[in-house]
């Protein structure tokens, strides 16, 4: 049985290697090679943003923070069916509901805890009556846990200010569905 041999260092091969690199050290190679890169996109129109002066355009699908709408009379939308609860894979909505005087039902409490929602905009999908939405807001934030935990008034309070943009996203998107 062979042993394996290591190979005889190729004295000529290596000799090459340290002529190429001298010369292109001397030539100064690597710098030109950088300053061409450099040249090349120097006059190129620029894809960065100077945040928060210059915004990326949003899609009317962008999931952002969550509002409760209202229908034009000031009803809320909400029927308490409890469908976005159930669908949430979070977990992260907490419904209780009662029967009005006239015999609607509606919510009692509607919470979102911010901290364990993911985003996924199921819950909006799932709403019969295009109740919670996830807005274009994305610059919000909390300094203490609790601060993102969002009540019932809170969302509708985010419904009421934004409901044009709402709206209006609601309607562009409206054909692809
Ligand atoms: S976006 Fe998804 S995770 Fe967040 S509250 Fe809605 S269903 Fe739950
Ligand atoms: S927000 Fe929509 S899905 Fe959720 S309980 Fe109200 S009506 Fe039902």
């Amino acid at each position: 049985m062979s042993t394996p041999t290591s190979k005889p260092v190729d004295s000529t091969c290596k000799g090459a290697f340290s002529l190429k690199d001298f010369l292109s050290s001397f030539f100064l190679i690597e710098l030109l090679k950088g300053m061409h890169l450099t040249g090349k996109y120097a006059f190129r129109s620029k894809i960065t943003l100077e945040y928060p002066e210059e915004k990326t355009p949003l899609s009317p699908r962008f999931r952002g923070l969550h509002a409760l709408r209202r229908y034009e009379n000031g009803e809320e939308r909400c029927i308490a069916c409890k469908l976005c609860e159930a669908v949430c894979p979070a977990m992260a909505i907490t419904i209780e509901s009662d029967v009005r005087t006239d015999g609607s039902r509606r919510t009692t409490r509607y919470d979102i805890d911010l901290t364990k929602c993911i985003f996924c905009g199921f819950c909006e999908e799932s709403c019969p009556v295009d109740s919670i939405v996830e807005t274009n807001i994305l610059e919000y934030h909390g300094e203490q846990r609790g601060d993102l935990y969002f009540t019932k008034a809170m969302l509708l309070a985010i419904g009421d200010r934004y409901e044009p943009e709402i709206a209006a996203n609601k309607l562009s998107d409206a054909k692809y569905r």
